[in-house]
């Protein structure tokens, strides 16, 4: 795992990153559809915008996809610009930020930090055991 993040953002990019969520799910939605859109339910390649920021809609089936669907940032129960500055940190990060401090900078709470960088820690892990689909996300994202 030592070319995640492989690409090197610029220290703007990631400014952007960690202070928009719009931002991140374009990020997100860049990488996830950089092959071109499918639906996953009916196999269509025509879409339309969705309801949240940078999703998309099945133009047949009707079916949503958000830009955060099938990555780590999925469900996330707090800001998405937030989880990527944690997601960043661990993954490239050369400091070993602590979750009270991530907590800190942040204005989370620390279990909140807690929790979400072990999902990402698990998610390095157990690369090998995630689901294809899960496991394709979490690389692109890591080394886009
Ligand atoms: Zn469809």
């Amino acid at each position: 795992m030592s070319a995640i993040f492989k690409k090197e953002l610029s220290k703007e990019q990631l400014e952007e990153l960690f202070n928009s969520d719009d931002k991140c799910y374009e990020f997100l939605a860049e990488i996830k559809w950089s092959e071109g859109f499918t639906c996953k339910k009916c196999g269509n390649t025509n879409y339309c915008s969705g309801k949240t920021p940078y999703s998309r809609r099945c133009t047949r089936c009707k079916t949503e996809e958000s830009a955060a669907a099938g990555t780590i940032f999925h469900n996330c129960k707090f800001q998405v610009s937030k989880a990527f500055y944690i997601a960043y940190n661990v993954c490239k990060g050369k400091e070993d930020i602590s979750t009270y401090e991530y907590a800190r900078r942040l204005s989370l709470r620390q279990m909140t930090c807690w929790n979400f960088k072990t999902k990402i820690r698990t998610a390095i892990e157990q690369m090998d055991t995630l689901k294809d689909n899960e496991r394709l996300s979490l690389n692109k994202i890591l080394t886009s």
